[in-house]
This record gives C-alpha cells, structure tokens and sequence, in this order.
C-alpha cells in the first residue's frame, strides 16, 4: 500500500496503522484525530466539510475529549472510516488530498489528552514468567505458582480515576512501608517505586449485566490496545496486599499512550499463544494464533543521562490471551462498558533482561542495575523517565504504539 504522504519506513504510525487519539492545538480544543507518520489526520476537520456525513457521523461525535462517542457508533463504523481513511491516503484524486493543508496537523504542534473515558480498569496478571518470578522470591521456587494460576487468569479490580496519558509526570507516593529490620511501619515517601510493563485493551462494546461473552466472540468487543504502565509502590504493596490484594501501592497513577491502535491493525500479527497445560474449563477455551506478536521495551533515563533500555520482550508470551481474559471476566454476568480497560498484567520473557518490572530486573533489590554514571540502583529515583514502547513488524509492515513517557518527580 503507497500513500503519497511521505512517512518514514521505521514510523510507528505506518498505513497499516491509523491509530486514533484525542489532540488539541494552541487554537483549538480537544478532538477526534488518527496518527499517520509525524502528522495527525484531523478527523472532526473533515467531518464539519461533511465527508463524514454518508457514514452518519455526526462532527459533535469527533469535537469530543474522549474517543467513547465515536467507539460508540460500533464496529462497522471504525471499519468504514479506516477503509475510506485508507483510500484516501493512497489516491491523490482523494479529499484528504485536496484538503491536506486544512486537515492536517504537526504531530510537533499538538498536544495529546488522556484518549478515553475511563469507567473501569482490570489488571490481569498473565504473564507465567513473571507470575513464576513474583512467587519464586515471595513463597520459593517450589510454591511459586499459585494452584489456581493455570486454571483461570488471575486479576484485581484498579482504579480508574488515576489513569494519565503519556508526558504527565507523577510524584513519588506515600504509605506506610516497613523499613529494614523494623517490625512497626512508618509513613514516607516509598523506597520501591517501580514500572509495569503492560498493555491494555479497550472495550469497544458492551455486554449486559447477567451475560457473559465467549472467548471467540472477544473480537467484537474490543476497539483496540495501548501501552500501559501499572506504577507500583512495591514497599506499600507488600505491607498492605493481605487480605484484600493491591491498594494504595498500585492506585496513584498508571500511564498509558495516547495512540488507541485498532484491533484491526493488529491481526496481521496474530501469533498461536503457548501451549496451555492443564486445559482450561470449557469456557475458557479458544482457537489458534490469539496471541499477538508485538515487540516490548523499557528504557531509564536518569535526569541530564541518556535513555538507557533496561528490557526487551514480546506480547506473544502471555499464557492467558485477551480473548480468555474477557470470557473469564464476564463469565460471572460482570458488565463490561465502552472505555473500560482490560490491563494484561506485567509482561516478562524467559530471560533476566526480558522482564517487565525493577522488581524482578533487580531479583527483589538482590541484583542492582548499573545505568549510565549512576550508582547501582534497584528502584527508581526521582528525575528518572520511564518510557514504554512497543511496535509490531512483519515483511516491511510497522504497527506501532509510540511511546508511553513519564518523569518521576518527588513526595509532595
Ligand atoms: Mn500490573
């Protein structure tokens, strides 16, 4: 596929993407647009010249601060507008050509909003390396896996409310942590602040309260993926997580990217998942390549030092797929809405410098990390930039999300 706007060949934002995303502009508020190369195609721009209007949407629908309007007129309408946005961009004899100087924007001018109206957020935890991690330094090698771990895909209820897109710095919570050979807790800014590498899906439709979805019928109700960082506190965490699970060291905030990219995008990379032993309960259940082989990555960057990548790994190795996600998630009668996110949970590799967390990079502070002039450290410090990335690539066809951005400022 050609396209006579020219993109760089290593652009995340390829033809093959058109992801889609809230911006605005020094002059103008919040609105519906779709990345492509360093630009944005502005959507309610064209929809206010009408070129919309055969697909009956409406312009309010795309001068909205939030994509939920637009993921709410259903998927027969994402895919009409990513087929005409697609032909659009690989004919010149094509609108968007003529109105290329009024319907376009300077990824460099804009500024990018939190994309989503946020209900709910889930976070799974469906990564077998790292939950083999996690339980090897909690409970031993022997015990490291929960009994119920292979028989259902694992998760908590977070908090939506603290959901903030890329480029919003966050400030070193607080809690009450045990300090070394303490046995009372005291309250201070946390010692063990870490990122999650994860992703999420976004719910693009909606299930009744009482019913349930199949994991084969999953593909309907997702509207697409971004990048998500699970912020974690692991101090705070480990004092306060018995009985009731993660709280306080997990709900200050979660970072995800302001590039929404379509599901649609993404089945080129469709990749078989491992292999599941035991085999799940019937509804449980699901066909082939519902994996998807998305490259991962974490970089550090101390304050005034270069960004330093501290993991690579890949989406594919999760051993639950977002398809048994949601099917276990409403399998009770739970409701999903438009906007809500399913988070996969930390995503880790086999090998050390393929996990997604300091926690397990650090083997629970055991193995300190050596970044650029830096001290060895464990946990982050405050000035660190934790940025997030990930891209899907086969035969010279880049899917990407960008990138998911954060400082760490200090306790207030
Ligand atoms: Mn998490």
């Amino acid at each position: 596929m050609n396209t006579w706007l020219d993109i760089p060949r290593n652009s995340d934002f390829s033809v093959h993407n058109l992801p889609y995303g809230i911006f605005s502009t020094s002059s103008r508020r919040p609105r519906v647009g779709v990345a492509i190369g360093d630009q944005i195609i502005d959507l309610a721009a064209l929809a206010i010249r009408r070129y919309f209007q055969n697909l009956s949407i409406e312009p309010e629908v795309l001068e909205q601060s939030s994509l939920n309007a637009f993921i709410r007129l259903g998927k027969p309408t994402w895919q009409a507008v990513r087929k005409r946005l697609t032909s659009w961009l690989t004919q010149t004899d094509s609108p968007l050509y003529h109105l290329r100087k009024e319907c376009f924007v300077a990824q460099s001018e804009a500024k990018m909003h939190l994309p989503l109206e946020i209900g709910d957020y889930t976070d799974f935890y469906a990564s077998e390396a790292h939950a083999t991690n996690v339980g090897t330094m909690f409970r031993g090698k022997e015990n490291a896996l929960m009994p119920n771990w292979k028989h259902m895909p694992i998760a908590y209820h977070g908090r939506a409310s603290s959901i903030v897109v890329s480029g919003t710095n966050i400030h070193r919570p607080k809690g009450q942590i045990i300090l070394k050979s303490a046995d009372q807790p005291v309250f201070s800014p946390t010692q063990a602040l870490d990122f999650e590498l994860e992703m999420a899906a976004v719910i693009g439709k909606e299930n009744k309260l009482g019913t349930s979805v199949r994991p084969e019928k999953a593909e309907d109700y997702i509207f697409g993926f971004v990048l998500f960082n699970d912020w974690s506190a692991r101090d705070i965490q480990r004092w306060e997580y018995v009985p009731l699970g993660p709280f306080l060291g997990k709900n200050f905030a979660s970072s995800i990217s302001p590039w929404v990219v379509p599901l649609e995008a993404l089945q080129p990379f469709r990749v078989d998942g491992p292999e599941q032993q035991p085999k799940p309960l019937p509804y449980l259940q699901t066909s082939d390549r519902q994996n998807f082989d998305i490259n991962l990555e974490v970089a550090i960057q101390p304050e005034g030092e270069n960004d330093v990548v501290v993991s690579q790994t890949n989406f594919k190795n999760m051993y639950w797929n977002i398809g048994q996600m949601l099917a276990h998630h409403t399998v009770n009668g739970c409701n999903m809405r438009i906007g809500d996110l399913l988070a996969s949970g930390t995503i880790s590799g086999e090998e050390s410098d393929s996990y997604g967390s300091l926690l397990e990079l650090s083997w629970n502070g055991e193995r300190p990390l050596k970044i650029n002039s830096n001290q060895p450290r464990t946990y982050l410090e405050d000035g660190d930039t934790v940025t997030l990335r990930g891209y899907a690539e086969q035969e010279g066809i880049r899917v990407g999300f960008g990138e998911v951005r954060t400082k760490i400022l200090p306790s207030l």
